[in-house]
């Protein structure tokens, strides 16, 4: 029987405060140039794959740690340093979990390495399955993708909404309707291998926050594809699809089930761990700030109006880290979600980050509203964790149908 506890191992110490030095001294420094470019930080991003922060290497060792704490670990620290780098770096991670979730190992080993590309000149990935029809309601996708049996291609159409950088991507990986009769069920994940004709990015779009990191809209016109880039293989596909129509339920990892929503159950905690990284990132400097302004002749820390706000703030970022910890834990080791831990964690961190952050923006009253301070970024950068991957009202859905097994709208 192992023991149960919360010490983090030495590795994962070691692990934290390595990523933890790398957001304080390159990431946080250049974090309000780079929101005020809003540009893709292509410098930091070299600068993350020289020391191995960004590569294939550093997730797949983060992954395999048994108690799949290590990516959480590191995406906070990351995240406290700045969300928009952040995302830049870690958006490719999107991609290559997709793979990862619904691919094969040979295309694991084919395309992951062309996601980051390499440390003379570093790509990004791109996952695409948002459309402008189909957000929250993932089963109305109208992009399709057709099989040309001549030819052993598949062929894709359709538009692409939000995608982290699509369009500036090396690999985009793009999930299409195969059978639309199947709604989610008749969906797939295809690889689109670098340079594709037919794919092209929209206008980078102008954020409320994580400014650096590349949104855009991604279209397809009569994209081809060879046969080995549809994630998970041709058979796997079949046999889901046959089990779809017959009324099943796709159970097991290699049927590939609902590429986006395997994507995201993979990627929730992780997500919630970056909205954690926000969330301290604005209550440390919201405590420090508090203990040195002073009015009415003493430190505004000592109104208990101010401190029980730092106090509620500490308490509800630990409450959200252990939601994420138990998600990140579970998922690794394979505990089904029954109450729908994975959105939870997401959910809660999430909504704790924004009202961290606005709570930090009213403790340091009219600095914490101008750029002098990067409180006000924090601010608008934790507004997307409530929206992204699933927002706060569809991870409620889920936990809600989970707990209730009812038919929850
Ligand atoms: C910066 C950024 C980066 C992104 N990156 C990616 C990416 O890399 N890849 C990708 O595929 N997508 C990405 N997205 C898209 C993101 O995941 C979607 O925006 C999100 O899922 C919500 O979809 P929507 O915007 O269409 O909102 P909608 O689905 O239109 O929702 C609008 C509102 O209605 C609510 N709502 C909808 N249905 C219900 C319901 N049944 N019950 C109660 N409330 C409901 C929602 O909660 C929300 O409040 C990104 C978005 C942004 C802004």
């Amino acid at each position: 029987m192992s023991e149960f506890s919360l010490d983090l191992s030495e590795e994962q110490r070691d692990l934290r405060d390595w990523v933890h030095g790398f957001a304080a001294e390159v990431v946080r420094p250049a974090a309000a140039e780079w929101d005020a470019r809003e540009q893709t930080p292509w410098p930091v991003l070299a600068e993350a794959a020289k020391i191995g922060l960004y590569g294939f290497e550093f997730l797949a060792n983060s992954w395999a740690d048994p108690t799949g704490l290590s990516l959480c670990l590191a995406s906070e620290e990351l995240f406290w340093g700045d969300a928009g780098i952040g995302l830049s770096i870690m958006g490719t991670a999107l991609a290559v979990a997709a793979i990862y979730g619904s691919g094969t190992q040979e295309q694991l080993l084919e395309w992951v390495p062309l996601c980051f590309g390499d440390q003379a000149e570093v790509k990004v990935a791109a996952f695409c399955s948002t459309e402008p029809e189909a957000g929250s309601d993932v089963a109305a996708m109208r992009t399709r993708a057709r099989y040309d049996a001549a030819t052993d291609e598949w062929v894709l159409n359709g538009q692409k909404a939000y995608a982290t950088n699509g369009g500036i991507a090396s690999v985009h990986v793009v999930t299409a309707s195969v059978e639309p009769e199947l709604g989610a069920r008749g969906q797939a994940a295809f690889v689109v291998p670098p340079g594709t004709p037919g794919l092209a990015g929209g206008n980078k779009l102008r954020k409320l926050g994580l400014r650096a990191s590349h949104t855009a809209d991604v279209f397809l016109d009569e994209v081809r594809v060879p046969g080995r880039c549809l994630l998970g293989g041709r058979e796997a596909l079949e046999e889901r699809l046959a089990r779809a129509r017959a009324g099943q339920r796709a159970s097991d990892r290699a049927s590939g089930g609902q590429a986006a929503m395997r994507t995201f159950e993979l990627t929730r905690p992780t997500v919630g761990a970056q909205a954690l990284g926000i969330a301290r990132a604005a209550y440390e400097y919201a405590l420090e700030y508090a203990k040195g302004r002073e009015q009415f002749g003493r430190p505004i820390v000592d109104n208990q109006a101010i401190a029980f706000a730092l106090a509620d703030m500490r308490m509800e970022i630990d409450a959200a880290r252990l939601l994420v910890w138990r998600a990140a834990w579970m998922g690794r080791n394979n505990r089904p979600f029954a109450a729908g831990e994975g959105s939870m964690s997401k959910l809660k961190a999430g909504e704790v980050a924004v009202e961290v952050t606005g709570k930090a923006v009213q403790i340091l009253g009219g600095a914490g509203f101008v750029r002098d301070h990067p409180v006000e970024r924090w601010y608008r950068d934790a507004k997307i964790y409530t929206i992204f991957e699933g927002t706060s009202e569809i991870q409620r859905l889920v936990v809600a149908r989970a707990i209730s097994g009812r038919p929850i709208r």
